[in-house]
């Protein structure tokens, strides 16, 4: 028997950003719903950020649905930090009453009458409608190379990533072309002797943009699929020229060459034969959704996605899937952009419950 306390039309699995953007429109359209969260505090992803980490869009362009984020103060960056993030998060939670309720991880998510059960560590949840925004810092993804389980170095995803301090005076791989990539090297080159290695040569932004343009780039990808504008111009570039990348590019160390062959027990074998001798290996190379709760209703793909329209489950009725990124809506892997996924997830929620019956008790 399942209590009444964990009965609800809407389960939302996750509280980090994309959570709290689905629960404002819940709300607003009136829906009965919880939020799970397996953390003790609220944050989502943001509490495990490393120390120096800053948004790459100003505070207001960084905004969930209903209230901007506040602006930093006069004498800082202009872009929030870390913290600045946590804190409106937490307070966002207050100020829309989202029911939260956490620590609690959900283990299995099965069909049952009338919708959803759902298996946690506190006991089993019965929903209508079940909500997948659990983001994807806990699945980090890490390439395999051939030697790798014998390289005798550190091996460390950005996810663990705390701050340049350790690596002080190591030689340190830093590998991956993206912001994270980026970032990461250019804060332990100012202490380590850094090799950067991305498959490709990254694409620099110009120094005058910042974020904002991916996001403008998101959204004209977004209207031109729908058919309502012309194709965008190709992509401007990848990396946003944050002022430590800016300086990393000052002191000469932003170049980047290609994957090694394979590791050693000592270090890598580069693809001309030459050995070099490595401390660390830093692995900035992204993420895979966590989504091992779905397993029993089989909608997991090899690549660890499900298949989609929209932000609704294809093969499951009453089943979303909102912040994972491009495939669930572009730019909805960030602040600002998770809002339309959301508004639209709410939309298709509120319609789907007033066509499908109560569950019978
Ligand atoms: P998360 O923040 O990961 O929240 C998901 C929550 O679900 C977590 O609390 C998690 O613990 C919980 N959860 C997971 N599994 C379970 C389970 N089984 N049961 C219960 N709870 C569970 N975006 C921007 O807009 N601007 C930026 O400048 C920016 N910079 C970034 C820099 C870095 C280095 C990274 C990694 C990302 C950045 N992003 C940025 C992207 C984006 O904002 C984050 O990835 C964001 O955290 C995604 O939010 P989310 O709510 O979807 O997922």
């Amino acid at each position: 028997t399942i209590s009444a306390d964990f009965t609800t039309d809407v389960l939302v699995i996750g509280a980090g950003q994309s959570g709290l953007a689905v629960g404002y429109y819940l709300r607003r359209a009136g829906l009965s719903f919880v939020l799970l969260d397996d953390q003790p505090a609220p944050g989502g992803a943001w509490p495990h950020g490393w120390d120096s980490l800053r948004l790459f869009s100003p505070a207001d362009a960084s905004s969930l649905p209903g209230w901007l984020m506040p602006r930093p103060p006069a004498d800082d960056s202009g872009f929030p930090t870390r913290d600045a993030v946590i804190d409106y998060l937490t307070q966002y939670e207050q100020r829309y009453e989202l029911p939260v309720r956490r620590p609690v991880r959900v283990a299995v998510v099965r069909q049952a009458a009338g919708g959803f059960s759902v298996e946690t560590d506190v006991g089993t949840y019965r929903a209508r409608a079940v909500v997948c925004a659990t983001g994807s810092w806990r699945n980090p993804f890490v390439p395999q190379f051939p030697g790798q389980a014998d390289f005798g170095g550190v091996q460390l995803h950005s996810a663990q990533y705390q701050q340049a301090a350790p690596f002080a005076g190591q030689r340190v791989l830093v590998v991956g072309g993206g912001n994270s990539g980026a970032q990461v090297l250019a804060e332990v080159s100012r202490v380590a002797h850094t090799t950067w290695i991305t498959e490709k040569e990254p694409r620099f932004l110009p120094d005058d943009v910042d974020g904002r343009v991916l996001f403008t780039q998101a959204t004209q990808r977004y209207h031109a699929q729908a058919g309502a504008a012309a194709a965008p111009p190709a992509t401007l570039g990848d990396i946003v020229m944050v002022p430590p990348v800016k300086a990393a590019r000052g002191r000469g160390v932003l170049g980047s060459v290609r994957p090694f062959g394979r590791f050693t027990r000592t270090g890598v074998v580069w693809a001309d034969g030459r050995e070099e001798a490595v401390d660390a290996v830093i692995w900035c190379t992204g993420f895979r959704p966590a989504l091992s709760f779905l397993a029993d209703l089989s909608v997991l793909q090899p690549d660890g996605r499900v298949a989609t329209a929209g932000t609704r489950a294809t093969a499951v009725s009453g089943l979303w899937l909102v912040g994972y990124g491009t495939w669930t809506g572009f730019a909805s892997a960030t602040l600002i952009g998770v809002g339309r996924s959301a508004r639209a997830t709410a939309d298709e929620i509120r319609a789907f419950l007033n066509l499908s019956q109560t569950p019978t008790e």
